[in-house]
This record gives C-alpha cells, structure tokens and sequence, in this order.
C-alpha cells in the first residue's frame, strides 16, 4: 500500500488521518471542499513532498490521476448544528459523495474505508450497542438528514462489496473529541470548553441524563489506521469509540472543573430526537484489531482545553 485518498482532509479527524498515514510513509491525497473544514487544519502539511491537496466537493464526479491503494471517505458534517444548517450538503456528501468515491476506489482497484457513525443506532433500544444492533432511527426527523445519509452509504458500500467485491469496511464512529474541533463547532465538548472558559452558562439541553461516551482523537486515529491496513476485514462493520459512558451533566461538572470555572449550569430544550444514551461495544474491534483506547476522559479534556486556549488566542479564532 502506497498511496492514499482521504476526503474530508481538513476536517477535524480527516486532518489527524492526513497526519497518520504521511507518519507511516503513504504517499497522502487530501480532498476537502471547506465546508466545515479548514485550512488551518493542513497548513502544516504543505510543502511535504508526499501530500497533495486538492479541494473538491465530492458531490462531484471525483477523477484523480494515479494509481490509489486507499480510500478512506471522512467528508460530512458530523457536528448536528453542521449538518441540520447544510442539511442537503450533508445528504449529498453520504449518497452522491459515497457513490463517486466508491466507483473511483472501483477504478483504481482500491480499498474503501467509510466513516460511518454512531448515530445509524438512532436513539437506540439496545445498550450498549453492537454492530448486530440494526437500529432505532426516525427516518423523518431532523437528524435523518444525516442518519439515513450514513445508512444509505453503508447500503451502497456494502453493494459495492456483494456485487463487484470491493475491499469495503465500514467504521461506525463514536462521539470523538480534541485538538482540531472547531471553537464554534456546536458539539457538547467544544461548547462547554468555551462556556466555561468564557464564564458563561454552560448549556446543557434536556436533564443532562441522557449519556455518550467520548473518545480522544489519538484513539479513535489509530482504530482507523488498524482497520485501514488490516489485511482480512473486507465487508466488516467496526464500532469504534471509547466505551467509557458519562452523563451530560457529569461532563458539565468535570469541565467546568478542570478550567476551575464559576460558570452557571443552565437547562435548555432538548432538540428532537437527541439519543438518550450512547455507548459502543467495541469487543469486535478489540478482538479482530487488537486495538484499545488509551486515552481517559480527563487527560483527553486537558488536552483539548490547552489546543482551544491556544485558538482563543489566535487573531482568528472562528473556525
Ligand atoms: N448538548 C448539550 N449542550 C450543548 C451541546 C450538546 O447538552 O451545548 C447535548 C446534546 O443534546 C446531546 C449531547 O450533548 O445530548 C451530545 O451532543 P453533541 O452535539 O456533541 O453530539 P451527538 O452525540 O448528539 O451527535
């Protein structure tokens, strides 16, 4: 394996994988059109040799030169403000998105690794929840937009499969966290760093009952990578997340502690649909990949809360 197609390239994990795979000696194509990711997540990477950039909306016919080994198909919003403010984009990303990178990963005789998420367990009835788990989904609600994106990408990944034998693995990603989320990004993390930072009231929608479990950007990189290379695992399905389950009002608490903030606890709407509780069974994953987060919930905070008061102080600071 030599090269490598990641779309969603300047995103927050997209960036984290461009990292990886250059690390491990792949020669590295990063696609992106912007939408929710930025520049300022590859800058970094320009001027090396192996990465070549090229920024694309994937909604598009997708044609690249030379041979490719990988494709690894990150590009959506994944933060629900995101994907309930570009709710065609999103749609598009998982369908036509899916089915350009797909039959290019056909052309090219290449792997497809497809970032798939939690959330096709919709609010789910079974906990915690395994790849056998079909789901819980409201197909007209306002997360669909992005849940039955995801679902229908993992149909025609796996058509791709059964029908012409494309090397398909899907990885349904659990809420994952760090350095790189957007300041503005409107997840529970980044908003209640801010808030707390801030001295403003930290937002909590609902009761605060309701529960996810966080995995550190490190973790969830190097469960890709295994999954990526791994020779036996066309037309699997993997959860990767970190199992450790909190409350949302717990998260609050121990947020606003670790920035020693005096900020209040307010109580907001819950939106529609939002999961009451969210933890993977990463057994298959432990088992076939020998893979394991590492990092806690309070180191990983740390290390998100030191990259945002870094942001804060740059002159823009939005993205
Ligand atoms: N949430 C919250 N306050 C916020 C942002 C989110 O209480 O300021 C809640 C949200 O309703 C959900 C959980 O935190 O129950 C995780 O939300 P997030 O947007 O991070 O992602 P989700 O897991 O819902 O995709």
């Amino acid at each position: 394996m030599k090269t490598v197609l990641i779309t969603g390239a300047a995103g927050f994990i997209g960036s984290h994988l461009c990292d990886r795979f250059l690390k491990e000696g792949f020669e590295v194509i990063g696609m992106d059109n912007f939408l929710t990711g930025s520049p300022d997540n590859i800058a970094h990477l320009f001027g090396d040799p192996k990465f070549r950039f090229v920024q694309y909306n994937v909604t598009n016919y997708v044609y690249v030169r030379g041979a490719i080994d990988l494709v690894l198909h990150f590009a959506c919003p994944a933060s629900p403000v995101d994907y309930m403010n570009f709710p065609i984009q999103t749609m598009k990303v998982d369908s036509l998105g899916t089915l350009h990178t797909i039959g290019l990963a056909k052309a090219k005789n290449a792997r497809y690794i497809f970032a798939s998420t939690s959330e096709v367990y919709g609010d789910p009835a079974v906990h915690p929840q395994r790849e056998d788990y079909w789901g819980y989904v409201n197909p007209v609600g306002p997360r669909s937009i992005y849940d039955e994106a995801k679902r229908f990408s993992e149909a025609m990944a796996m058509a791709y499969h059964r029908e012409h034998g494309i090397d398909v693995r899907i990885l349904r990603i659990f809420n994952t966290f760090g350095p790189r989320m957007r300041v503005n990004d409107g997840r529970v993390v980044p908003n209640f760093i801010l808030q707390s930072m801030k001295g403003e009231p930290l937002t909590i929608y609902g009761d605060g009952s309701q529960t996810r479990s966080f995995c550190y950007v490190s973790d969830l990189v190097e469960g890709v990578f295994c999954a990526a290379i791994h020779e036996n695992l066309a037309g699997q399905v993997l959860n990767l997340g970190n199992p450790t389950e909190v409350t949302i009002l717990d998260l609050a608490r121990r947020i606003k502690a670790l920035l020693g903030s005096q900020s209040e606890i307010i109580f907001r709407p819950l939106p529609t649909d939002d999961p009451r509780q969210r933890c993977p069974d990463i057994g298959k994953a432990r088992g076939v990949l020998n893979w394991n987060p590492a990092v806690g919930l309070e180191q990983g905070l740390k290390e998100t809360i030191a990259h945002f008061s870094r942001r804060l102080k740059e002159p823009a600071s939005t993205k």
